[in-house]
């Protein structure tokens, strides 16, 4: 998606690079990598922590929600974190579901959740209530971030489905979620931050019942091109990022 993004945007000597690292050398790397020419990374599990620690500036959503997934490396040398999947959540649900107001479920209490809650509430939800299968975290996530932990969810108008469940064929989201299909109707929102190739159940069930529906593919895109425009100062190619996940037919 980020190649597609550069090569759109004529940047054709950048590269977006795929970088494995065992925790133990996350900072030392990233410490040398403005000299090696990078301009930025984005940070995925187990690293989003570590990415905040090793930066000398944050944006307010990275240190509130206390973990980074894109560094930038500043002309000075300074490294900036930032958190976009939480302004990608808010880019998503654009207008029509802009959280001022409403009431929230979010199902999970891991990196994503964490996120999403943070976004939800700084968005103005008039309650966003957490649900997860280790209660444990979810309470602690709620105190945290001053949410709501709930063991027997009640309906919301948005829904964020931020556990791994979907993720494979196996799991039947309303036997592992404490979710009911005909909840799910119109007049609520449904968004699982899972994507995968043909969709998810999940959203599958909920189009069939009338619920507006966002695919994790959105926030990808959204959290993707707000990283990129960190990166380079320009406007993010979102139909070519939008093309290269598979969310339209390539031109
Ligand atoms: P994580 O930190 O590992 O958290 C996983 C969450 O899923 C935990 O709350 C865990 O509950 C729950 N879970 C796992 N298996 C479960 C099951 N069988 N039944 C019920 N709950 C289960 O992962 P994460 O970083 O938050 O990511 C979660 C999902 O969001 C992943 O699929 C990831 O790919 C996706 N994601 C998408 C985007 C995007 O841009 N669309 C961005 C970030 C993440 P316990 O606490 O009980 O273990």
């Amino acid at each position: 998606m980020q190649e597609a993004a550069l090569a759109a945007a004529g940047l054709e000597d950048w590269r977006y690079l795929k970088l494995p690292l065992p925790p133990e050398l996350f900072a030392e790397t990233v410490l040398a990598l403005p000299a090696a020419g990078f301009r930025g990374v984005n940070v995925t599990i187990p690293h989003k922590e570590a990415a905040l620690a090793v930066a000398g500036t944050a944006s307010e959503a990275a240190r509130e929600i206390g973990a980074a997934n894109t560094l930038t490396f500043e002309r000075d040398g300074a490294i900036h974190a930032d958190n976009t999947d939480a302004p990608g959540l808010i880019t998503a649900l654009g207008e029509s579901w802009a959280p001022a107001g409403r009431t929230a479920l979010v199902l999970g209490a891991g990196g994503a959740a964490r996120a999403v809650v943070w976004a939800l509430l700084r968005a103005g939800a008039a309650d966003v209530a957490i649900w997860n299968r280790t209660p444990e975290r979810a309470r602690a996530l709620a105190d945290q971030l001053g949410a709501r932990a709930v063991e027997r969810p009640r309906e919301a108008e948005i829904l964020v489905n931020c556990t791994s469940v979907g993720l494979g064929d196996e799991a039947d989201p309303f036997k592992a979620l404490p979710l009911q299909a005909d909840s799910l109707d119109a007049g609520s929102c449904v968004v699982d931050m899972v994507y995968r190739e043909g969709g998810t159940r999940l959203l599958e069930a909920a189009r069939t019942r009338g619920a507006d529906v966002i695919d994790g593919l959105e926030i990808l895109v959204a959290q993707g091109a707000a990283s990129f425009e960190r990166w380079t100062g320009r406007t993010a190619p979102r139909r070519a990022m939008r093309e290269a996940v598979g969310m339209i037919a390539s031109t």
